[in-house]
């Protein structure tokens, strides 16, 4: 095992990973640019390296710096967490070039599943099933473009194979606008991703999102830990999530967690990874694949009883997976809310110090979140503050558990999304379970429009 970890990244997550560390009895280096010098993770750790000004360019992602961070403070391996260097493949290899163990998986899976097409190819070919589309990146000649849409039936939606975080998309509801939205879609993605592939994919009208968490080892062994529901969004941004899905059967379950199984031995997949799908009608529809930890891993660890940041850092040091299928039990039900530093309606950022701070506590609620009662969040980053884990044996008692937590937290001096959470912890659509995609976006248009009134 290693005796030294740096951790490459900043709010909540720097402290999970650090939790992570200190439980293994690995010692810790947090890097840390001159806004967080005041964080709590960076307080905590064993050692620190402010590596540059509050500007992410020029310090989470300047590579450079935090190679040299490692190489000062004899650090073994890097952990990336989400966001920042996680998914950059040209990171990785400059990590293991140097030396390093990079917690996380191959450089070129990295790549592989970086590009929305190689993924799709990929993922197909391992016979995961994907959304209906365009084979491949799409042809230079109209007219086999409009052939392609025809067949595929409208609407149908144009996709950028370097896109990330809900940019790079385009839906087409007719064939009269079909041309000039790949036309524009190129040229945004070119300028954006650095990349103007651009793919075709029949437009889901009501799907949930559901994804899989997979850990694989070195050695080709592949576990699943069920799935996570995270249809809750705005602007495809995840707001709560949960595990299991509501309602679905375990057959089901079954059935897409070996593919996604299979299909990481198949690419030879390392470490913790997660494969998102649309779900519609009972069918599951590959969309990407995360190389990462995610935000919302807690859901998963508290139905499984896995630390997955522990596994990660297993599997990189080499250790094969302690974990067969068939000891994967999922018990119980969890539910996470996203709490952001913003305004709850018009969703704008409300960085500044925290002047009064009230966890909630009590059975079954988790907390992972670096912030105190003094702290000031600083305006350069995510909004992301934390995130408040509800357990319970039934998914009404995670949500009567949750509720209580919510109205227990108190966070003031700036604003939060407290009180939208608040609400949908109330909603009769949520508590019923199994919502699409578009559901939060659709409420909060209703609301709006009862207030113009
Ligand atoms: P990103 O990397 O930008 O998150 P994804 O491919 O994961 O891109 O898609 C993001 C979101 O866009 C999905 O969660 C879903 O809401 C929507 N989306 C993507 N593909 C489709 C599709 N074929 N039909 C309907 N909605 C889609």
């Amino acid at each position: 095992m290693f005796e030294k970890i740096l951790i490459a990244n900043r709010g909540e997550i720097a402290l999970r990973i650090q939790r992570a560390c200190r439980e293994l009895g690995i010692r810790t280096v947090v890097v840390h640019s001159e806004a967080d010098t005041e964080a709590k993770y960076v307080k905590l750790a064993d050692e620190s390296v402010c590596i540059g000004p509050p500007a992410a360019q020029a310090s989470y992602l300047n590579i450079p710096a935090i190679i040299s961070a490692a190489e000062v403070t004899d650090a073994e391996a890097i952990h990336p967490g989400y966001g920042f260097l996680a998914e950059n493949a040209d990171f990785a290899e400059k990590v293991e070039g140097s030396g390093f163990v990079f917690i996380g998986p191959r450089p070129e899976n990295i790549r592989l599943m970086g590009d929305k097409v190689s993924a799709k190819q990929a993922m197909e070919k391992a016979g995961v099933p994907t959304v209906l589309g365009s084979a491949g990146e799409l042809p230079a000649d109209p007219k086999d473009i409009v052939k392609i849409a025809r067949k595929l039936g409208y609407p149908v939606l144009v996709k950028s194979a370097g896109g990330g975080g809900g940019r790079g998309m385009r839906i087409v509801h007719t064939e009269a606008a079909l041309l000039n939205a790949v036309a524009v879609t190129r040229a945004e993605a070119q300028a954006a991703f650095g990349n103007p592939s651009v793919y075709l994919e029949r437009f889901l009208e009501n799907p949930r999102h559901i994804e899989i968490q997979v850990l694989a080892d070195s050695a080709k062994n592949a576990v699943h830990l069920g799935e996570r529901d995270c249809s809750i969004q705005r602007r495809h941004q995840k707001v709560i999530e949960e595990a299991p899905a509501p309602e679905l059967a375990a057959k089901l379950r079954d059935r897409i967690g070996e593919r996604c199984v299979e299909a990481c031995r198949k690419i030879g997949y390392r470490g913790a990874g997660t494969v998102e799908f649309l779900y519609e009608e009972g069918e599951f529809y590959f969309i990407e694949m995360n190389t990462r930890i995610q935000v919302e891993h807690p859901v998963t660890e508290m139905v499984t009883g896995v630390d997955i940041v522990q596994e990660q850092i297993r599997i990189a040091a080499g250790e094969k997976l302690r974990l067969r299928q068939k000891d994967v039990e999922l018990r119980g039900h969890a539910i996470e809310c996203r709490i952001n530093a913003e305004d709850p309606y018009r969703f704008t950022p409300s960085p500044g110090r925290i002047v009064s701070y009230h966890p909630p506590g009590g059975p079954g609620i988790r907390v992972d979140t670096h912030i105190y009662q003094g702290y000031r969040v600083p305006p350069d980053y995510d909004s992301l503050i934390g995130k408040v884990i509800a357990y319970g044996a039934t998914r009404e008692q995670a949500i009567n558990r949750m509720r209580v937590a919510l109205s227990e937290m108190v966070v003031e001096g700036i604003q939060t999304n407290l009180p939208l959470h608040r609400e949908l912890v109330n909603d009769t659509h949520f508590l019923r379970g199994g919502v699409s995609i578009h559901y939060l976006e659709q409420k909060l248009a209703q609301e709006q429009k009862k207030k113009a009134r």
